[in-house]
């Protein structure tokens, strides 16, 4: 028996300046991915293949493209990408028992607004209807119920942070091999209840989105389900198919699969409110960086100050504000500015340097920090990722500086990246203990370490690009009905 795996995966938000071009993707290709992925336990694909090795099913990876997060896709990635899977498919065409794809689910293409559909489609074109073709997705994916027309059934990750990679990979794979083993006969159903929630309320880890993940749980454990999703969307695509999905898998059973989305749509909506709004946490950067400092001086551990709407990881209203404020002992990793760690570069170790500083990207992204601070370290690092949603996988933040402004360690880097673990601090040689306030622009994965880490999280809502209020966000494409957007166009 023969399984083909493959994917392309990004996150879009579509207001961002700029285009996600080839460059923006990495690409492995056959063995390669094998090789990178088959001993990184939070790798869809890493799972797939060794639940394929372990059931005596020959697993054939083809192609996989990752992106990461960023402004709008260029069409011709989707067509190098979704050509070059179809192309190696047909190569074989006949042979294949079954597809299993990896894909994120809120990818956007120049005019393609969801071209993960487009993708199943191309591919069903290739492989027919006979054969089982099943996916795993993105808990930020956004979903057309058309999904469910191509795929023999789909499978989201269930928490956020999303340390369950793996584990979809392996939900999906051990889905397959049973339909292949004719043991199920999936069939699926989807709700979608009409909400936007921003990612920033979709942690698992935190009430309202902590109990509708049990409630999936409770639901995947019943006799008859095969697999049980939820989908958050991601609320910074402007596409129709944006928001919430429900999705079930049964087997055979098309009244339990319609009861459980159907259950799951309205137990969404009760918390509709709180999913879009919080609970009243959200702090200007101000009054979160004054409370940060006041906390920090008495508590045991780090506060973590977290700067949710930065999408580009190069705004700088938190920075700028802890100067002001003279905070000590804070950490601030991760600000993306390549020309700024030339200047650390040339200047040297142990000198003393005079940066403009962050705000690269846009005119929303808070102005450069004028700052004069010592380069405590500066060079290019690669490491072996520990955290768990990445753990296994190598990193490299590019050409790296490490700056001491005031009381600030400031790290600039090269690439984009947000804090997620305690890796970019301490592979650099400090301790997250070291410090009394961090910052991070993750919106939930940080939680997987820095619940732990913190002794308090102080979420601010500064003027970037994703705000927490989603309403204040422009949306074109959206069809009515869909909180809390459409409420607020009713109201003009
Ligand atoms: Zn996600």
């Amino acid at each position: 028996m023969q399984i083909a795996i493959a994917g392309i995966s990004h996150e879009t938000q579509t207001s961002l300046p700029g285009k996600t071009d080839l460059n923006g993707f990495s690409v492995s290709r056959c063995k390669q991915i094998t090789r990178r992925n088959r001993a990184r336990p939070n790798s869809a694909l890493g799972r797939m293949i060794v639940e394929c090795e372990k059931a005596g099913v020959e697993a054939i990876p083809l192609v996989y493209a990752s992106g990461g997060m960023g402004p709008t896709v260029t069409d011709r990635v989707y067509d190098c990408y979704a050509g070059e899977i179809c192309e190696e498919l047909k190569r074989r065409a006949g042979e294949w028992d079954g597809i299993l794809l990896a894909l994120h689910g809120a990818m956007v293409t120049e005019s393609r607004p969801d071209p993960e559909l487009d993708l199943i489609r191309d591919v069903r074109k290739v492989v027919g209807y006979e054969i089982p073709v099943m996916v795993s997705l993105d808990l930020h994916a956004n979903l057309a119920p058309e999904i469910l027309e191509e795929a023999t059934a789909i499978f989201g990750y269930r928490c956020s942070p999303h340390i369950d990679v793996g584990e979809t990979g392996q939900r999906a794979a051990r889905a397959i091999i049973d339909v292949l083993a004719d043991r199920t006969r999936p069939v699926t159903a989807m709700k979608k209840p009409g909400l936007v929630v921003p990612s920033l309320y979709s942690a698992t880890t935190q009430p309202p989105a902590s109990d509708i993940r049990a409630r999936v749980l409770e639901w995947n454990s019943r006799p008859g389900v095969i697999d049980v999703s939820f989908f958050f969307g991601f609320a910074w695509s402007d596409v129709p198919q944006l928001g919430v999905s429900a999705v079930a898998v049964t087997d055979g059973d098309p009244n339990l699969a319609a009861r459980i989305v159907e259950d799951l749509s309205d137990m969404a909506w009760s918390h509709r409110v709180s999913l879009t709004q919080g609970h009243g946490d959200l702090y200007s950067v101000e009054e979160g960086v004054s409370l940060a400092i006041e906390k920090g001086r008495t508590a045991q551990k780090p506060i973590i100050l977290l700067d949710h709407a930065d999408r580009m990881q190069d705004t700088t209203f938190v920075l700028r504000e802890l100067l002001k404020q003279g905070a000590e002992d804070a950490a601030h990793p991760l600000l993306y500015d390549p020309e700024a760690v030339k200047v650390c570069e040339e200047a040297g170790i142990g000198s003393q340097v005079r940066l403009a500083v962050g705000s690269r990207s846009s005119d929303r992204a808070g102005g450069p920090v004028n700052l004069v601070g010592t380069v405590k370290w500066v060079g290019e690092k690669q490491y072996i990722a520990t955290g768990p949603m990445s753990r296994g996988g190598p990193v490299t933040h590019g050409l790296t500086a490490i700056v001491q402004a005031e009381g600030v360690w400031l790290q600039i880097t090269s690439r984009r990246a947000s804090l997620i673990d305690a890796d970019p601090i301490e592979q650099y040689g400090a301790n997250v203990d070291d410090f009394r306030i961090i910052v991070t622009k993750s919106k939930t994965h940080f939680r997987a370490v820095y619940e732990e880490v913190g002794e308090a999280i102080i979420v601010v809502d500064a003027p970037e690009y994703s705000p927490a209020e989603v309403s204040r966000h422009i949306y074109e494409n959206v069809p009515p009905g869909v909180y809390p957007i459409t409420e607020r166009c009713c109201c003009h």
